[in-house]
């Protein structure tokens, strides 16, 4: 089966100081599915786009946009969360120019009421296993790896002290995977925040802390969860593995796009085209030109289910910025 289209949401933040600063003006409208960008060159000129959500946050909690995190979790990680019970391999990933909002829709932060896609995801996983508890014909287990991708070399952010570049390997069932990749088995959401806290210290990013770095860095936390069923009587066991994926890119400026997220690009579109036409083969679709594409294969095309969030300022002064997102966002339906 062709993967089913991928589910695209695009969130507007509030504006940052910096500029509020430079009195900056907003550019961005939303209304229902559509969000609507002006060129603050020429005010006339405006572009519009049908997402499957448009997630206004800088005015009220009245205004019929906006999205606390809560609501996009209810709208696009617990459909995913579903999914990966129905044995779906499932990917969520955050996309936009650095400082847009992809850490707060993926991780949020600690506050009340703050927390973000990921955390909420894991909460109710674990709520829901230990709901099934009763159930002894199932079982279940978790396990997560995290991973940071960076100039095409891979590194494991739960060892870095394996600063080597991990190897890329494909198994002939399972597909691609990370040789040596620490996979750390889970029994809470705690020790999820606990390791998800510690890897994100370990990122190149957090390290240095420049444009220019984050640009070509994409964190990638899997969840690996497996159900098990087993059948009383015959002592047959059938089990179900689906990985979930949450991936954050973030936009290089200008010209500077790099390999991963154009192909990645590539690989979203031609899925979309695939799934439009009904085709069956996804042979051409070019997974093997990143290793971000290669590694996720399995979570986007094929037995996968795939949410994007594409994280947008406000901001006239991001202007180009914002609008080749969107156009990102809009290739990816
Ligand atoms: P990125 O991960 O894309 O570089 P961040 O998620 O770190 O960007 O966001 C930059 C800043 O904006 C952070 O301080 C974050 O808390 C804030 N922010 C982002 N999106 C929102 C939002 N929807 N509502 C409130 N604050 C936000």
């Amino acid at each position: 089966m062709a993967g089913a289209s991928v589910k695209v949401a695009v969130r507007v933040r509030p504006f940052n100081s910096r500029e509020m600063g430079k009195d900056s003006k907003c550019i961005i409208q939303m209304s229902g599915n559509t969000t609507t960008i002006l060129n603050p060159k020429q005010p006339k000129e405006n572009k519009s786009f049908n997402f499957d959500y448009s997630y206004w946050s800088h005015t009220t909690p009245e205004d019929i946009n906006y999205a606390s995190q809560m609501q996009v979790y209810k709208d696009i990680g617990e459909e995913m969360l579903l999914h990966a019970f129905e044995g779906y391999n499932v990917c969520i990933f955050a996309y936009g120019q650095t400082g847009a909002g992809k850490s707060y829709t993926m991780m949020g932060r600690q506050e009340k009421d703050q927390q973000g896609i990921i955390p909420l995801l894991c909460e109710d996983l674990f709520t829901k296993i230990n709901d099934s508890n009763n159930d002894n014909s199932m079982s279940y287990s978790v396990e997560v790896s995290y991973m940071e991708i960076y100039c095409e070399r891979v590194r494991d952010l739960l060892n870095p002290k394996n600063k080597g570049n991990l190897r890329v390997r494909e198994h002939p069932l399972m597909g691609p995977y990370v040789e040596d990749l620490s996979k750390l088995a889970v029994t809470s959401y705690n020790d999820i925040q606990d390791l998800m806290d510690s890897g994100n210290k370990a990122r190149t990013v957090a390290a240095t802390n420049m444009n220019e770095t984050s640009s070509r860095s994409h964190a990638v936390f899997n969840i690996i969860f497996t159900q098990k069923k087993h059948d009383m009587d015959s002592e047959n066991t059938s089990e179900k593995v689906p990985t979930t994926s949450s991936a954050q890119s973030i936009l290089p400026e200008g010209a500077n796009i790099n390999k991963s997220l154009t192909t990645l690009g590539k690989v979203i579109s031609a899925l979309a085209e695939v799934n439009k036409k009904k085709k069956k083969v996804e042979n051409f679709i070019p997974y093997r030109d990143s290793v971000l594409t290669w590694l996720l294969r399995e979570n986007l095309g094929g037995n996968s289910r795939t949410a994007m969030v594409a994280a947008l300022s406000p901001a006239d002064i991001n202007y180009d910025e914002t609008l080749s997102t969107l156009r990102y966002a809009d290739r990816a339906k």
